[in-house]
């Protein structure tokens, strides 16, 4: 594959001081040469609409480019799209740990759903719930609790394992909460395996529900106090219950 390039005199047409890429033959060719010579990409290359959309973005790629240089800059694209801005000299590992801070999961089950029996059969996999701190709760300064989409409590996070989740919240970090499985189904009662992906660069921003949200609670249009709520055009309307828990959550957060 063609791999290494170097400044120099072109080995085909003589031409000096041209940027050349070297052949699998070992041959050092500048890149007039070596677009008679061959097609830019190669089957099974990353394609050549992949480099000019990288090119378009300003990154300093050219046509022959070795395919880990291209994934690499299409990691750095990818991580700025998301508000990450690495430099196009970005490493591998400096990629690496960028893509890490976009966003954390884990595995754990709600605590406290043997009260809540009836709404936990209503849940599937994939059901997003929401997390809402409870502050003020008398047995456990980190409880965390998790409402479904209407607002109704299912249960709460773990409370040995909410500390830093808890810590996270109060500083506004974002989270997502997902139903991995229901479990017990053989058992008197039924238990609720769950995904908790961490987003460390996104904010609760106060009163403004993100897509995610507002997918989820689109049900009934909600009330606070007694005006609706519209987060923002587009995004549809916070619902009932977990409309007020997301605005007293906000208010504890932001005053
Ligand atoms: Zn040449």
């Amino acid at each position: 594959m063609l791999g290494r390039a170097k400044k120099g005199t072109c080995e085909t047409c003589g031409k000096s001081n041209r940027s050349l890429r070297r052949l699998d033959s070992g041959q050092w060719v500048c890149h007039t040469c070596l677009r008679e010579i061959r097609p830019a990409r190669a089957k099974g290359d990353v394609p050549l609409a992949t480099i000019r959309r990288l090119q378009a973005a300003g990154f300093h790629v050219d046509d022959y480019a070795a395919n880990d240089e291209v994934r690499r800059l299409k990691a750095i694209e990818n991580l700025r799209h998301q508000g990450v801005h690495l430099p196009e000299s970005a490493t591998a590992e400096q990629i690496s740990a960028a893509l890490s801070s976009i966003s954390r999961e884990w595995y754990d089950k709600i605590a406290g759903v043997s009260r809540t029996q009836r709404l936990v059969r209503s849940l599937d996999p994939g059901d997003q719930l929401f997390p809402v701190r409870d502050p003020g709760n008398r047995y456990d300064a980190n409880a965390i609790k998790l409402l479904n989409e209407d607002g109704d409590q299912v249960g709460w996070i773990r409370a040995e394992a909410n500390g830093s989740m808890a810590h996270d919240m109060d500083k506004g970090v974002y989270h997502e909460v997902f139903v991995k499985e229901i479990t017990g189904h053989y058992q008197r009662l039924l238990g609720v395996n769950i995904r908790i992906v961490k987003y460390p660069n996104r904010r609760i921003q106060p009163g403004v529900a993100t897509p995610e949200m507002s997918a989820a609670m689109r049900k009934a249009p909600a009330t606070v106090g007694t005006a609706p709520i519209k987060p923002s055009p587009g995004l549809g309307y916070f619902a009932g219950r977990a409309a007020r828990y997301l605005v007293d959550y906000a208010k504890s957060l932001f005053g």
